[in-house]
């Protein structure tokens, strides 16, 4: 099977915009920076990049039956909010499970910013202590069963969409997406940074790529930067999802090991709190850009464009794209970072 074979239930406006950052290029004085805009892509709830995985799930959930879709994250998860305003868009009830995966001391954390939203939208949100992890948990299986038990018919969506079947359909398309946009353009990005946690919307993209390699396109480098603080487990999650989507989508070869990159050295100890790099590139991004980033994932992945494009590794002739996965609604639960006013030369 292709990509195209793939059934798709709209849920962006379109393509997603695609645009230079030219101050935070000039400021940096390498390679030139541009931005695709996941964080704007869509109408619901601020979109983001689970909205784009969503729109490959969706079709199996409809085929299903489903009334109720499922899904797990933690407190301010932007992939549970995603969820909830898809199964809103949909007509449907959402149930999902939050989990305390970030030791982080503001009081508001479990009632502003994502989790405030999801509630906005009718989803039944169910707070659970537990820590951070990626896997399969009690908390969501029970979730699963008291649906069934109600006489509704759950759809199972994972932590981030990315360990399902179809998870890594949304980003393959997005490089199909981006290679059109390329043409419209006439820019070609050699070099693509973009977060990885869950691993799907990274791998997505090394297996869109791939097919498009495989059909005569390009190579690129797609620079995964680690946001998990648990590289080990980054690694396997995007290796293992970009060779199962290439499969998916018929990449007859196997996928080498230099096309699967992912960086670690920016999450700093722990998922979702931010260091003194990752502070820094929001603050850059903002005031250079008005370009807002979370310091969960894309203030980690903007403060590795900011040090590799710095330090050479991307060589100044580049052409960069920053894929911006969304998530500002967390910035909400991180006010006691930014209640003194910085200066800056800028
Ligand atoms: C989920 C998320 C990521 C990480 O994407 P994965 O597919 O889980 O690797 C990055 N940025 C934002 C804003 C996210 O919500």
């Amino acid at each position: 099977m292709a990509l195209s074979d793939f059934p798709r239930h709209r849920l962006t406006f379109g393509p997603s915009p695609v645009h230079p950052l030219e101050r935070l290029t000039a400021h940096l004085g390498g390679a030139e920076i541009w931005a695709k805009r996941e964080d704007v892509n869509s109408g619901l709830a601020f979109g983001g990049n689970k909205t784009r995985k969503l729109e490959y799930i969706v079709p199996d959930a409809i085929a299903q039956g489903a009334d109720t879709l499922v899904s797990i994250g933690g407190y301010q998860s932007n992939h549970t909010r995603q969820v909830a305003a898809v199964a809103a868009s949909l007509g449907m009830k959402a149930v999902l499970v939050q989990e305390n995966w970030v030791d982080w001391p503001d009081p508001l954390a479990d009632r502003v910013g994502n989790i405030l939203l999801s509630r906005l939208m009718g989803a039944e949100v169910r707070l659970d202590p537990a820590g951070f992890g990626i896997g399969f948990k009690d908390s969501w299986t029970r979730a699963i069963e008291d649906v069934e038990e109600r006489g509704g018919i759950p759809y199972a969506i994972p932590a981030g969409a990315s360990d399902h079947r179809l998870g890594g359909l949304g980003f393959a398309n997005w490089a199909v997406e981006l290679e059109q946009q390329e043409r419209e353009l006439g820019v070609f990005f050699d070099t693509i940074v973009v977060c990885a946690v869950t691993g799907s919307t990274h791998a997505g993209m090394i297996a869109g790529f791939a097919a498009l390699e495989e059909a005569g396109g390009p190579k690129r480098r797609v620079i995964g930067i680690d946001a998990s603080a648990k590289i080990d487990e980054t690694r396997d999650q995007v290796g293992r999802i970009a060779r199962a989507t290439a499969e998916l989508i018929g990449v007859e070869r196997a996928l080498r090991d230099d096309e699967i990159t992912v960086l670690e050295g920016w999450a700093g100890n722990e998922y979702g709190i931010p260091v003194d790099s990752t502070l820094e590139a929001m603050r850059l991004t903002g005031r250079l850009e008005g370009v807002i980033l979370d310091p969960v994932y894309e203030g980690k992945s903007m403060a590795a464009l900011v040090d590799l494009v710095t330090s050479g590794d991307i060589p100044s002739d580049s052409t960069v794209l920053y894929a911006h996965l969304g998530g500002q609604p967390a910035v909400n639960a991180y006010s006691a970072l930014f209640s003194q006013p910085t200066a800056t030369s800028h």
